[in-house]
């Protein structure tokens, strides 16, 4: 059980780091065809032809990658994040790999130093923005970082260019540098999205906690306001009818005095099960209202189904023997209803105030028993 929680934790997190990862990388698969155009502008040797072709192929890279990020972001996917992770490392490579080898080739043909600074210029822009914005997978950073310098740099070796060991000098500098930089990013990144988890589970147990009694762990009275005005607001849209249930224990006190405060606390939870037990559909809320109030919300239910809910759970419980730590005995709950069907000349509070004169009404008869409003 708690590795599998552990797993779905884990799971969580790789699935969101997957998700920034392809919102952070998207802008950057454009660069290519633009690095690409910017470099035809100045190598007066490329024909039309090479040119075209290889915008075509480049342009392709950027609606494929632009296609797996769109679909490798969304939740629910067949593939599982380590094969998502590892086809995003592989077409990035791919498209990488295939850039740097044209600027190889183009350092093998006669260029002019324009071309051979545009090259320099294009990689020094495109190179450490890249690592950086892969450092969420640092091997995929420094992968990308070494592919892109890595063609083009033995080819300047290769052909010749002047201060090849300045230049490898240069880059060994930048990559350190960069590879530091991105190790410190991605610890961060890694850092901050697990503790962005951590304080997600601590915000939705908090709020659990603030929504439940602690005792009966039913929802308290704060929760059920609420949802009572998103009922009620619902309930008025679609002119449905909205039923309430106020149940009180009958002389509770006396069970109190006479077994004292344990006995009384378990028959509160006791009674709160049966509660639950009977009222179970999904649009039902159910509370503690109060001490030994609970209240019942019946959505898309009218007065004479709700009367003959509460009638339920008036006979459940007054032949339930309770069973408790210093005695068994009986209890019987009294209880008022309301029906309504909003209308702007009530609130949703009127249809607790309108319950609790009928709970009144049910004492005042002599207990055990349901009165409506
Ligand atoms: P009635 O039939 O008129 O409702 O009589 P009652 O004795 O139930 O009503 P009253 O309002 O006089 O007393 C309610 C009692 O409920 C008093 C209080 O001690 C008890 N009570 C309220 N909250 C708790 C609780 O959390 N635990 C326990 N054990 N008792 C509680
Ligand atoms: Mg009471
Ligand atoms: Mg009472």
């Amino acid at each position: 059980m708690n590795s599998q929680i552990l797993t779905n934790a884990t799971q969580d997190i790789q699935l969101k780091a997957l998700h920034d990862f392809c919102q952070r990388t998207r802008t950057g698969y454009i660069s290519y065809p633009i690095a690409w155009f910017i470099l035809s502008l100045v190598t007066v040797q490329m024909s039309q032809a090479f040119f075209f072709f290889h915008l075509v192929i480049l342009s392709s890279f950027t609606l494929i990658r632009f296609a797996l990020n769109r679909h490798f972001s969304l939740v629910t996917n067949s593939f599982s994040v380590g094969w998502r992770v590892t086809i995003l490392y592989l077409s990035t490579l791919i498209n990488a790999a295939y850039f740097a080898s044209l600027l190889a080739y183009l350092l093998t043909q006669d260029i002019t130093p324009e071309t051979v600074a545009a090259i320099i210029i294009i990689q020094a822009c495109i190179v450490p923005s890249g690592a950086l914005t892969f450092c969420i997978y640092k091997p995929l950073s420094d992968t990308f970082f070494a592919v892109m310098f890595a063609i083009p740099l033995s080819v300047y070796f290769i052909e010749g260019y002047p201060h090849p060991l300045i230049a490898a000098l240069a880059i060994l500098i930048g990559y350190i540098y960069i590879s530091v930089t991105a190790s410190r990013f991605n610890h961060d990144y890694w850092a901050y999205i697990k503790l962005n988890q951590q304080l997600g589970k601590y915000a939705g147990d908090l709020e659990q906690e603030n929504r439940l009694d602690p005792l009966t762990r039913m929802n308290n009275r704060r929760y059920f306001d609420e949802r009572l005005q998103v009922a009620w607001f619902r309930a008025r849209r679609d002119q449905q009818p909205l039923s309430m249930i106020m149940i009180d224990i009958d002389n509770f006190k006396q069970v109190n005095d006479t077994w004292g405060h344990h006995t009384g606390d378990q028959i509160l939870i006791a009674l709160s099960d049966i509660i639950r037990q009977a009222f179970t559909r999904a649009t039902d809320t159910l509370a503690r209202y109060g001490g030994e109030e609970f209240i019942v919300l019946l959505e898309n239910t009218n007065q004479a189904d709700c009367m003959a809910a509460a009638e339920k759970l008036r006979e459940r419980i007054a032949i339930r023997r309770f069973s408790t730590d210093a005695t068994e005995l009986y209890c019987t709950i009294s209880l008022g209803i309301s029906s309504q069907v909003p209308n702007d000349q009530l609130s949703s509070q009127d249809l607790i105030k309108r319950a609790d004169m009928a709970l009144y009404k049910a004492k005042g008869t002599g207990r055990n028993r349901v009165a409506s409003y």
